[in-house]
């Protein structure tokens, strides 16, 4: 769904949020490449959650790399709240990313000596956040995903796997991103906690006011996203 503000903000040229226009991405594949974004365009406002559906090495890992400024595209925009990543330095893209982005990666990187609390307070001292504060917004944030006074003070092996995953959503928000890119978030879960991380990325999407863009394989996920768009082999396009 797109908001009105989108809408205006679109027709001036400038877009809040995600966007990516013409974005292709190719890897080195022997003497020659391996296209794994093809000439891909997508955007993400505000407050909305688009799920990107597609089979493993469709390259939807990709595409949030590169939406992440981790990875530079070959040709290609990407856009994060109108600001253009690829004219930045590395410095200013690395800047850009601490202030808009909120990544949650497939494979959890929690560190296995902190409790839930400490998982984004480690962030609090790297951006100069006062003490007090910090932890008091980092205790909101974990109960704003269901983690609660006991499990803010366990250690990742001491939390089950959807614990875990609501521990990265959080750690990811620490931040105040505009934009929160999500992937496979389920893939360690059964049908029922999946559904149930899901449906936390939609609230949390309207919360924040994230422009969030989840990808996965699993199809059976997908009811509870405002958009879904369907990637094969490095093209994004519509569900028929
Ligand atoms: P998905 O996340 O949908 O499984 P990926 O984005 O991980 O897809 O991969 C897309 C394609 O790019 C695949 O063919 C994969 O093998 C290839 N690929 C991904 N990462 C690399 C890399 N670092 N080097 C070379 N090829 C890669
Ligand atoms: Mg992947």
């Amino acid at each position: 769904m797109t908001t009105p503000s989108t809408t205006v903000a679109a027709e001036h040229g400038v877009h809040t949020g995600l966007a990516l226009r013409a974005v292709t991405l190719s890897y080195p594949d022997g003497e020659s490449r391996l296209t794994a974004l093809d000439r891909v365009s997508l955007e993400v406002g505000p407050g909305e959650f688009t799920a990107v559906a597609g089979p493993s090495g469709s390259g939807k890992s990709s595409l949030l790399a590169v939406a992440a400024t981790l990875l530079r595209p070959d040709s290609g925009q990407v856009l994060i709240d109108g600001q253009d990543a690829g004219a930045l330095g590395d410095r200013a893209r690395t800047a850009l990313r601490r202030a808009k982005l909120g990544i949650v990666f497939q494979q959890s990187n929690l560190l296995a000596s902190l409790t839930a609390l400490e998982q984004l307070l480690v962030l609090a001292d790297v951006r100069g956040e006062r003490v007090r504060e910090a932890r008091a917004r980092a205790a909101e944030l974990l109960d704003s995903v269901g983690l609660s006074g006991g499990k803010q003070q366990r250690r990742p092996h001491q939390l089950s796997g959807g614990e875990r995953q609501r521990v990265n959503i959080a750690r990811a928000l620490f931040g105040r991103p505009s934009v929160l890119l999500v992937d496979e978030p389920t893939s360690a879960l059964d049908h029922e906690r999946g559904a149930r991380i899901v449906e936390l990325l939609g609230e949390v999407t309207r919360t924040h006011r994230t422009a969030t863009v989840m990808v996965t394989h699993d199809r059976a996920l997908l009811d509870r996203a405002d958009r879904v768009l369907l990637m094969r082999d490095g093209r994004l396009s519509e569900p028929t």
